[in-house]
């Protein structure tokens, strides 16, 4: 009777963690769904004034008889504006993609022409750093099932942070391969590369490494945060394997169509 006594005793006392546990992973998920309703009003309350500001500036800027310092000043104000509406849109897409309401509507998406797509776009900034870009494609065009304007931002923030943290004359490759039932994009980079401590906080909003090197480029924190979450949508997998001083390898894996 006393065995049984101690075990009821325990039952109750793990089903009162449990349920203690549970309330507490509720109210962590309301709570971020309010963090997430929070940034997408701000960054449509920034949106519509800094719209305006924006096209008052490049009125300005047409206006005749304007002395150099005018000029100057006026373009450092629109690049100011520019960046902060980078900024923004990057905010309401990180809302939209972490918004379980919205899920992605899904069709067969051509990664081989994502792929080329964004290295034409990144190919500049990247010849202007003497950088090889090695792109390795499969014969055949090979298709992921997702949304094709979010898989393109995978590529597009993957590919061009590869670019943005590699040093000059460095080398950055791009693959794509079909593995059994999945399509693999890996980024690979001979760059600045992270600590372990950087990499577990990869993905977090607006994280940025300590890295003198690497907050010597221009960021926000705010891109991989945007591919963690559309990888996790199209129930993917994000692998990260890096080394300080040595490079990066970003891996995703994404279901084929
Ligand atoms: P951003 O580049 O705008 O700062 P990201 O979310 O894309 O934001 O990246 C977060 C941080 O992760 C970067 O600030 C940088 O420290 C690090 N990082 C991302 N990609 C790489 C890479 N390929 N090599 C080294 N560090 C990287």
């Amino acid at each position: 009777a006393l065995d049984i006594g101690h075990d009821l005793g325990r039952a109750i006392l793990n089903a009162r963690t449990f349920e203690r546990e549970h309330r507490l992973v509720v109210e962590l998920q309301e709570l971020d769904a309010y963090k997430g309703q929070l940034i997408a009003t701000v960054a449509h309350e920034l949106k519509n004034p800094l719209s305006s500001v924006l096209g008052h500036l490049e009125m300005l800027e047409t206006s005749t008889g304007l002395s150099d310092r005018v000029t100057g000043s006026l373009a450092a104000m629109e690049r100011g504006a520019q960046r902060m509406v980078k900024v923004i849109d990057d905010l309401l897409l990180l809302s939209k993609v972490g918004d379980p309401d919205n899920p992605v509507i899904a069709s067969p998406v051509d990664l081989s022409q994502v792929v080329e797509d964004v290295i034409d776009l990144v190919g500049l900034s990247a010849q202007q750093k003497r950088i090889e870009l090695h792109v390795e494609l499969p014969e055949q065009p090979v298709f992921a099932l997702g949304d094709s304007d979010e898989l393109d931002r995978v590529c597009a923030n993957l590919i061009s942070n590869a670019v943005k943290y590699t040093p000059e004359g460095g080398d950055v490759t791009v693959r794509l391969e079909l593995v059994g039932d999945d399509v693999v994009l890996s980024c690979q980079d001979e760059g600045i590369g992270m600590s372990a401590e950087d990499v577990a906080q990869l993905g977090t909003e607006f994280f940025r490494s300590s890295n003198p090197l690497a907050l010597a480029q221009p960021g926000t924190g705010l891109g991989l945060a945007i591919v963690r979450r559309i990888v996790e949508r199209h129930d993917g997998r994000l692998d990260i394997e890096s080394e300080l001083g040595r490079g990066s390898t970003f891996e995703v894996h994404l279901p084929a169509a």
